[in-house]
């Protein structure tokens, strides 16, 4: 059943990881489109944005050349044609525009060159009709006598005031539009003398100039979103270690260990990776540590003593156990009740799980009775190491309601060797039983009973019926 599940659990991750690698993860999409579409947004804003500064220093720029083109004209006309300005009937009846007593009505060529020169319109006008021009309408005829809008001429004529217009109308076409007021001798405004730009061409050299700006845009935002993978690819593989080392949990491998590299990092990563192997640790433990004195429970305990066996069997390690035992721990049940004995318990497990940490382990084998694996240590190492740790074990005053208790337990040590495990702890356990029987309070190692071999197998004669392990 258990093992159907985890089956199922790293079926999953393996689906998981087999669409991630097709398509990229979700989160490195996101994250790389995150960079990315910012950019673009840039990209368009800093595209509008220079659009109406290059449009408006383009009006500028339009309203400067308009002027210097008008002034010129003006004067080129003062020069050539020096005198006022007067309008007079022809036999027709067709008015004439004259300067200086000259008949200049036929002087749109004059205008025309101007136009060829500069690119721009041209118009006289008297009043605010057109009398020369170089604006033609759809059959190619100058758009003579035609009437200036009103506004332009209140602006012009009445107030005496050149006048810039970004939506001037003539002939349907838009344009930007100078109105310089014409003054005869006496300084009065006669007219007005019109020099134009089309909108249509001042908006498509204006596009042709900033069409750079979304281009290169473009083009850095693709480079933007290439260089923001390479942070990205790190993070992504680093969370992506995360998840699997979560998945492992999940499958229920809790030896699964966590890149040592992940936990070294200072960021959120790395704080994320130490809290999840926090609680890898904190299953472990509730799975395989007693929960009153966190050693390893007996059922674990003794898988982890045979693997040790073998591991240390293999590499020709020397390694001890040691059965040890509580003195007259039920006086403390009795006298002070359970939750002493408990808390006793508790304490003298902690000083085993401090001390024993580089060295082996503790298994609670019994009520209180603990079995100790030391891996690596020979008998001499050993019992110098429990010699410490019954000083500290004598050393630690409990306290219990006001009442100050000292514990002191029997301990049997024996090296491990050929023999199988199980003789090993009964060994042990038989030391144990000899420190107990010889006043309680002491180490018992089997060197100590090798003095005295018949004492020895007295008691394991005499333990045969009583103690089973
Ligand atoms: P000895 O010196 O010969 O070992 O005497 P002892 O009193 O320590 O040994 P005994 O076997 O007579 O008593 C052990 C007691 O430990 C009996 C049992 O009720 C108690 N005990 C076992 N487990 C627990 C526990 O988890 N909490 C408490 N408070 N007592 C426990
Ligand atoms: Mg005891
Ligand atoms: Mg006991």
């Amino acid at each position: 059943m258990a093992d159907k599940t985890v089956k199922k659990v790293s079926d999953g991750n393996e689906n998981i990881r087999s669409k991630d690698k097709k398509r990229g993860s979700g989160l490195e999409r996101r994250l790389i489109s995150l960079a990315f579409w910012p950019m673009i947004l840039m990209g368009i804003v800093i595209t509008i944005a220079s659009y109406f500064i290059f449009v408006y220093n383009t009006q500028n720029e339009v309203r400067r050349n308009l002027t210097n083109a008008a002034n010129s004209l003006r004067i080129h006309y003062d020069r050539t044609f020096p005198g006022d300005y007067t309008v007079e009937q022809d036999s027709k009846g067709q008015y004439k525009l004259l300067k200086g007593g000259t008949d200049i009505s036929d002087t749109n060529e004059i205008l025309d060159e101007f136009k060829a020169a500069t690119g721009m319109e041209y118009a006289f006008f008297y009043l605010d009709v057109s009398m020369l021009t170089t604006i033609k309408d759809g059959n190619g005829e100058r758009i003579l006598y035609a009437t200036a809008q009103p506004f332009v001429s209140d602006a012009v004529i009445k107030n005496n005031k050149t006048s810039f217009y970004n939506n001037i109308v003539l002939d349907k076409s838009k344009y930007f539009g100078i109105y310089l007021p014409l003054e005869n001798a006496d300084g009065t405004t006669i007219g007005m003398l019109f020099a134009g730009k089309s909108t249509y061409e001042v908006e498509k050299e204006s596009m042709r100039a900033i069409l750079w700006v979304p281009l290169i845009t473009v083009i850095f935002s693709v480079i933007g979103a290439l260089i923001s993978t390479i942070p990205s690819k790190d993070i992504i593989k680093t969370i992506n270690k995360e998840k699997k080392f979560l998945a492992e949990i999940a499958a229920g491998n809790l030896s699964a260990s966590m890149d040592e590299k992940i936990l070294h990092r200072k960021d959120e990563l790395g704080d994320m990776a130490k809290f999840t192997q926090s609680v890898q640790r904190f299953i472990k433990d509730m799975i395989e540590r007693d929960a009153l004195t966190k050693l390893y429970t007996r059922r674990v305990g003794q898988s982890k003593i045979n693997y040790t066996q073998y591991q240390l069997e293999e590499a020709g390690v020397h390694y001890c156990v040691c059965m040890a035992d509580i003195d007259f721990f039920k006086n403390f049940n009795d006298t002070y009740g359970h939750d002493c004995g408990d808390l006793v318990l508790r304490e003298t497990a902690r000083i085993f799980n401090e001390n024993m940490i580089g060295k082996g382990y503790t298994i609670r084998w019994g009520g209180e009775e603990f079995l100790v694996i030391y891996e690596d240590f020979d008998l001499d190492k050993a019992y110098a190491h429990l010699c410490m740790i019954r000083q500290k074990i004598l050393e630690n005053i409990i306290e219990y309601q006001g009442q100050k208790l000292s514990v002191t337990m029997t301990f049997g040590l024996t090296q491990g060797d050929n023999r199988s495990i199980d003789e090993v702890i009964k060994e042990a356990d038989s030391l144990l039983y000899i420190g107990k029987q010889g006043g309680r309070n002491r180490i018992v190692t089997s060197r100590d009973a090798s003095e005295n071999k018949d004492e020895l197998a007295g008691i394991r004669e005499k333990q045969k019926n009583t103690i089973k392990i």
